[in-house]
């Protein structure tokens, strides 16, 4: 591991601007994604800034009937609290089936909405990769591409978000709260918070350095059945090759969202509005543009399978 200092910040400003004042600074939260990263040496930080002793750990109710979640709220604090477990179904569930109880205890919501791809060549740094590497090419095109994107891709990067949460964030319409050196704040719908590759694969997300998520806020509950069901390699400790997360009303109308096949959790608006003709006609739509590689082909049909799995589980349920 590189050398590299270390500093705790009391306040939200002060985490914001230690970093932005500092090329090559990263906030450090529970630890669980960034250390493994930094002991590879695939990222290198050369300062990290410890936001654990913020008072960002709270979930308060809102104004408007929702809640707001604080970027620090582990994700076991998260899926065990009832506000959540009773009308965020969805994002209990989706929270349960990442990683494992010891991981949940540390990992919090901003790091986990934060998580670095699992392409197996962004993590071996004597392989190209655009996004660790800017412009030094893409081990992953014409190489093992088995767990990587359909769609969205580009011809600089192939890879996958990998994380659970996201998925239900983006099916509940959440929001992502943020403040700067400068002390101004934003709020970024989920929709827009993660990136597609594009030729810029080396940025995952809209942050700018040095921008610190303070929270993430759900709007009031939309009530339907919660579902999240989450197809992988081994039934636990693994992440995604497809997943759905999906609130399902008696009608048969709903949102879905799908993990595992994108560089951002894919939500087709389109899609949800033909879902009372069943998964085919919705997964048709959702994957229209898909640009699968032959090995990866095979997420397409699971996809379907995967949702059409959901919508009779809503239907049972
Ligand atoms: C073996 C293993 C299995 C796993 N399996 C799964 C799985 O199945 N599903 C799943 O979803 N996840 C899985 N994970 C990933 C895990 O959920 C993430 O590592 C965790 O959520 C990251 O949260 P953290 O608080 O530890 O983030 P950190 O590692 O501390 O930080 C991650 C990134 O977020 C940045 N950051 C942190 N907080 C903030 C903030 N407030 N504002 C701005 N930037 C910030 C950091 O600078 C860093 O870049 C697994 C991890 C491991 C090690
Ligand atoms: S798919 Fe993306 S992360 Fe994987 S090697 Fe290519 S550029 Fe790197």
């Amino acid at each position: 591991m590189k050398s590299f200092t270390y500093e705790r910040a009391r306040t939200p400003a002060e985490a914001a601007a230690a970093v932005a004042r500092t090329p090559g600074a990263k906030f450090l939260a529970g630890g669980t994604n960034l250390l493994d990263l930094m002991k590879l040496e695939v990222e290198t930080p050369t300062y990290l800034v410890d936001v654990q002793d913020l008072a960002l750990d709270r979930i308060e109710n809102t104004g408007e009937g929702g809640l707001r979640i604080g970027a620090l709220v582990s994700n076991t604090a998260l899926s065990a609290d009832m506000r959540v477990r009773r009308d965020y179904g969805v994002l209990a569930r989706a929270i349960q089936a990442g990683a494992s109880g010891q991981l949940r205890n540390k990992a919090t919501t901003a790091g986990n909405l934060l998580q670095r791809t699992r392409c197996p060549y962004f993590y071996d740094t004597a392989m190209p990769c655009n996004k660790r590497a800017p412009g030094s090419g893409c081990a992953a095109i014409g190489g093992y591409s088995r767990q990587l994107a359909v769609i969205g891709s580009s011809d600089t990067c192939i890879a996958t978000y990998p994380g659970d949460m996201a998925q239900a964030m983006r099916v509940l319409d959440a929001t992502v709260e943020t403040v700067n050196a400068r002390g101004a704040t934003r709020a970024i719908p989920i929709a827009d918070f993660h990136r597609l590759p594009g030729d810029k694969p080396e940025r995952d997300n809209v942050l700018a350095h040095g921008e610190l998520i303070t929270a993430v806020t759900l709007p009031p509950p939309i009530g339907g059945t919660h579902l999240y069901r989450k197809v992988r390699d081994r039934a636990s400790y693994a992440f995604a090759l497809v997943s759905v997360a999906a609130v399902l009303q008696r009608d048969g109308t709903g949102r879905v969202c799908f993990g595992g096949v994108a560089h951002k959790p894919w939500r087709v608006e389109a899609a949800e509005a033909v879902l009372p003709k069943g998964a085919r006609a919705a997964a048709a739509i959702a994957f229209a543009d898909a640009r699968p590689t032959e090995a990866a082909r095979f997420k397409l049909s699971l996809a379907t399978r995967t949702l059409a799995a959901v919508i009779a589980e809503g239907k049972a349920g």
